[in-house]
């Protein structure tokens, strides 16, 4: 859990209560104020990691094609509306002249604490890329997110169920199109 100051958080959401006309003091908005705090502290607590870490510990195999990890699903907060959007990450790497690999369990930790803050997806992508390329040194690594995002589904434009896909590509899938053909197909093979 982040050192997130509950008392602040607690006056500013019987604040907001106050601001959009409510009372704050009527019996089912009582615990409204602390909930909410509690709620925001999990949904924030990868502003205090380093979600890298998880790949210190890496291993070698003998395989030298690409690996992928399809689906790795998250929830992230939307940093300019403070709503939800989730979706699936998938990480494709190419193993580079060391071979180190990465388990399922450990990107789902990369992704989960990227995602435990206030983004942009665009961010999460590259900071997911970022840290595949810094902490494997994989010849090449692509990283596509597909999103539903809560602010385009209820207000606004409202378009419900819109997926909004990014992509970071790193080394060799930036500068070989068909390696990164090669990959986007494995992405897409499924969908
Ligand atoms: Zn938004």
């Amino acid at each position: 859990m982040p050192e997130i100051d509950a008392k602040r958080a607690e006056a500013a959401v019987r604040e907001l209560l106050i601001a959009v006309g409510e009372d704050p003091d009527r019996e089912g908005l009582l615990d409204t104020p602390s909930r909410v705090t509690r709620m925001w502290s999990e949904l924030l607590s990868g502003m205090s990691d380093d979600p890298s870490r998880h790949l210190e510990r890496t291993f070698e195999i003998d395989h030298d094609e690409m690996v992928m990890v399809r689906d790795i699903e998250f929830t992230s907060m939307c940093e300019h509306h403070m709503l939800p959007f989730s979706g699936v990450a998938h990480i494709a790497y190419l193993p580079g002249a060391t071979g180190r690999f990465t388990g399922l369990s450990k990107l789902a930790r990369l992704v989960e604490g990227y995602a435990r803050r206030l983004q942009v997806q665009e961010r999460i992508t590259s900071q997911l890329a970022d840290a595949m390329d810094k902490m494997l040194k994989p010849s090449g690594v692509l990283v596509v997110v597909e999103a539903e995002h809560t602010c385009m589904g209820i207000r606004g434009v409202r378009k419900p169920h819109t997926r909004t896909v990014t992509s970071a590509v790193r080394g060799i899938y930036r500068t070989d199109p068909v390696a990164r053909a090669e990959a986007m197909a494995f992405v897409n093979r499924s969908n």
